[in-house]
Order: structure tokens, then sequence, then C-alpha cells
């Protein structure tokens, strides 16, 4: 804010903003919030120890004078002003410097621009970077401010499809780190391009929203039959680990064509071309059909997801076809009377159609 530049925005209408207000070489950490949803309007002023005790003859008449106050950097002048007054009027204080560690904060989120600062708590101690990758699309790396800082480095936070690790020196600076995060990015950007492509173009059945660490994706192929495929965040264009999800019967000519064409798998081809090609099949997308034909519910509990878990157990008999939670299937099997166990199977029967079932134990 100009004039006031330690001073910035908590949230975006600019209702709430935080930061150091410098009066008499002093700083001091307030923080104001103004609600103009009520009428009439209420400012609330809050702050650090030291801004109490010197307005604390005028806290009173200062807050219901900003309640009159229009803009918030009218109302930064008047606090200010009020600060410069009492300081005059009780001498200069010992607390000068006792803020430098921010000042240092401050300079260094300066150098990385506040363009890339999306969030920041009062407090100061917790705040997010916003990188920009190749294809637009927006990550953040939160950080955690020590009070050691910088002498000891933040702990960090983002989402990457392997852990970001980096080793901070003593000398090192947010933009140093924030630097070799994007780096980071663009050792992605094609993962994430061929995880767009599936996202965009398939019925991923879980996770129900991927986040752009999971490699993973469980992708429909028709009613009862998925496709569970692991990605090489490195290697995005290899052959993904591929396990398929449904009657055996159904899956096995699916698996079959699989081995058959994978020799025409390319590596400058994406992931979806080269399934779509190497299986033969056009993938049911969201443009074609609706994500409920796919997700087949659990005959037992009658839900899709338990907890993470999707029904994964399928009844072999063609004319039954019922699906189940593996968890579900293991309970109902464990209490029938006359359940059969060998190694690490029970043995039982379909609660719909009777035939021969089995299932391992959790
Ligand atoms: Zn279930
Ligand atoms: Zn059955």
């Amino acid at each position: 804010m100009e004039n006031f530049d330690q001073i910035m925005p908590l949230n975006y209408s600019g209702s709430e903003v935080g930061g150091y207000l410098n009066a008499m070489d002093e700083e001091f950490y307030i923080h104001l919030t103004v609600q103009d949803k009520s009428s009439p309007k209420k400012v609330h002023l809050k702050g650090c120890e030291r801004l109490y005790q010197v307005l604390k003859p005028v806290l009173n008449t200062l807050e219901q004078h900003l309640n009159q106050i229009d803009t918030i950097k009218d109302m930064l002048y008047e606090i200010q002003n009020a600060l410069e007054q009492q300081i005059r009027l009780s001498g200069p204080s010992k607390f000068i410097d006792q803020h430098t560690e921010y000042n240092i904060l401050f300079e260094q989120l300066q150098n990385c621009g506040w363009d890339k600062v999306n969030f920041i708590s009062p407090d100061f101690h917790e705040l997010h970077l916003k990188a920009i990758d190749e294809s637009e699309r927006e990550h953040i790396l939160k950080i955690w401010i020590p009070d050691k800082f910088p002498n000891e480095g933040p702990k960090y936070d983002c989402d990457l499809p392997q852990e970001f690790q980096y080793r901070w020196l003593p000398d090192d600076t947010l933009l140093m780190m924030f630097t070799v995060f994007q780096e980071t990015l663009a050792m992605y950007s094609q993962f994430w391009d061929i995880m767009d492509e599936l996202d965009k173009n398939t019925w991923i059945l879980e996770p129900e929203i991927p986040s752009r660490k999971d490699c993973r994706r469980q992708i429909a192929l028709a009613s009862g039959i998925s496709l569970l495929i692991v990605v090489n965040p490195l290697i995005p264009t290899s052959v993904p680990v591929c396990h398929y999800l449904g009657p055996e019967r159904v899956v096995e000519p699916v698996r079959a064509k699989f081995n058959k064409n994978i020799h025409l798998w390319s590596e400058f081809d994406s992931v979806l071309t080269n399934l779509k090609q190497v299986l033969e099949l056009e993938f049911p997308s969201p443009s074609t059909s609706k994500k409920e034909e796919f997700c087949i519910e659990c005959g037992i509990c009658y839900s899709y997801l338990l907890g993470e878990a999707i029904p994964e157990m399928t009844c072999d008999n063609p004319k039954c076809n019922q699906s189940f939670h593996h968890a579900c299937l293991y309970e109902y099997i464990r209490m029938l009377p006359d359940v059969r166990s060998s190694f690490n199977k029970l043995f039982g029967e379909c609660p719909y159609c009777c035939k021969p079932l089995w299932c391992t134990v959790l």
C-alpha cells in the first residue's frame, strides 16, 4: 500500500489489512478489520502489545474516530498520527529494532514480488507463494516462518508428485527457495499436461478430485470395468503401471489386447492417445456419458465410496456381475455359517446369486 509498504491486504476485498506501521522510527504491528456490512460501519484495531501501550490514553477516541473514516489508507494515517503524538508526549522508547526479523521477511517477500504472495497469516508465520507454470496452472508453496528466520530455514509444503526438498542455508532467501520451486514445477509440466488430458476426456472414478500430487487414476472403460493406472511423473509418456478392475471374464480380453498391442506404445504421444491405440477403444467421456453409469454401487452397503475404497470385487457369474467393496464382502462371508477358509482366503457364496465366491482375508 502506497506510503504503507509494510501493510498488506489479508483478504480479497481489502477490508482486512495487517502489517507494520512506522511511527517515529518505531514499528508497530497492526491488524485492522473493517466490518462495513453492519451499519454503522465498525472498525476493529488490534496490534502488538507496544501499540496498546502507546495508544492506551486515546484508544477509545481513536476507535470511534476510525469508524467515521472512509478509506483504509486514511485510517492508517490517523493511527500513525495518534502514535506519533503519543510517543512525542511520552518520550522515545527502547523498543526500536524489535522487529528486525520482520524487516528481513518483508524485504525477502518484496524480492519475490508481492504479486506472488497469495496469502499471509495475521501473525506472519504462514505465507503462501503462488507460481504459474508453462500451461498457466497455479501452484502454491506454503511456507511457515520460524522464530529464528532466516538463520533457521522455513518449513514448507506443496502439491507435487514427488517430495519437494530444499536445504536451507543461513544466507538463503525466500526468493532462492521460490526459484527452485519454479524450476521443479517446470520439471513436472509434461506430467500435468498428461494428467489434465485424462481428467478432461475420460471419467476418473478415483481419486474423486485429483490433486497435483496424484499419479494414480482409475479410468472408466465401460460399465463395471475400469483401468487403474499409475503414471511415472518423471517420464510421463512411458507405459504406466496398469491394473484392471472388473469381472475377470470381461477384464481378460482387455488385458490380452493391451499385451498384444503394447509394441505400438510411443513415448512421443500422450498416455491417453497411447491407451486408445493399444486398447483399441474410445473412452467414455464427460461429453458422451454420465459418470453414474460407471460408479457401480456395492451390493452390500449400497454406496460407491467406502472411505476411499471403491467396489473392486465382482461376482464372476455373468448373469449376476454384482460388485462389492472388499471390506464389505469380507465381513459378509466371514459371518456365513458355512464359511470355509484356506491359507488367506475365505470361501462363501454371492449374496445375490449364491454362486461360490471367495475373497482374501483383510
Ligand atoms: Zn460396500
Ligand atoms: Zn453373484
